[in-house]
């Protein structure tokens, strides 16, 4: 399997849509991997999670092209993983009648978002994610867990499933002890996880900040969920961390973690 992270930024990006950070600063004049667009990734170039606003400018930078995803998964439905009206695109009159259209899966929120937001109906065939709950699309099973971040709906971090088993959590939060013992048992070849808040912890308790993150990362390994040597990576990283890319690879590298960058490519 592989995993192709098209986003590794943070609800804002880097750099800050608006804001003169000191990291967004440095992404403005240095480029390259201190530059990250909202959060997404695309698996074995077929099933697209998340669909935000920086969707088209993904699939310029990396010539990807939309027809080739058969599905796209939710995590949930805050505006940097979820704008539903993009959806119109891949119908008539942006594309022949009858063109195939991927199948959707999400949370009721998203669900419900898409039906508000396509009130005559769209014409695109969903599927309800709950979390603990497996849901089978094709060769792939789709485990969703709990996150803790946006407590209003089912917000999810999903566990993706073909012939290797992938961890894929943006918006994490510390997991509750229900989330915990779900993960009992299970055991990752990949691992994708946030650090949002860098080196700059906030009173949000949605996000992890790197050393969170690096708690988080130790109790999967201490469960038997994370063997040694599996790629563990970093994403939706802040500019409000306080973190270039290069002090993100001084922090976590000596405890065989890589942070994230738009473009990497991990294969299993
Ligand atoms: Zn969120």
């Amino acid at each position: 399997m592989k995993i192709l992270l098209t986003g590794t930024g943070a609800a804002d990006g880097i750099p800050s849509f608006y804001g003169t950070s000191r990291v967004s600063d440095y992404a403005r004049e240095h480029g390259g991997k201190d530059v990250r667009m909202r959060s997404a990734a695309v698996i074995d170039d077929i099933l697209r999670l998340d669909f935000g606003a920086d969707t088209y400018a993904q699939c310029q930078k990396f010539n990807l092209k939309v027809s080739d995803w058969k599905y796209i998964a939710f995590t949930h439905s805050h505006d940097d993983h979820f704008v539903p009206r993009e959806l119109q695109y891949l119908l008539h009159p942006f594309v022949p009648e009858g063109t195939p259209t991927p199948l959707i899966l999400g949370n009721q929120a998203i669900l419900d978002g898409i039906a508000q937001a396509f009130p005559e109906g769209l014409p695109i065939e969903t599927q309800l994610l709950k979390s603990f709950e497996t849901t089978q699309v094709d060769e792939y099973k789709i485990t969703p867990i709990r996150a803790y971040h946006k407590l209003d709906e089912d917000s999810l971090n999903l566990i993706i499933q073909r012939d290797k088993t992938i961890l894929y959590g943006t918006d994490t939060g510390i997991w509750q002890e229900e989330t915990w013992e779900f993960l009992k048992g299970w055991k990752f070849d990949a691992i994708v996880l946030e650090a949002t808040d860098g080196f700059n912890p906030t009173e949000y308790w949605g996000h992890l900040s790197a050393h969170e993150a690096l708690s988080v990362v130790q109790r999967l390994r201490d469960m038997g969920c994370a063997p040694e040597g599996i790629p563990i990576t970093t994403t939706q990283h802040s500019h409000t961390g306080l973190a270039t890319h290069e002090e993100l690879v001084s922090f976590f590298a000596p405890h065989g973690i890589d942070p994230g960058f738009d473009g990497k490519l991990i294969q299993i």
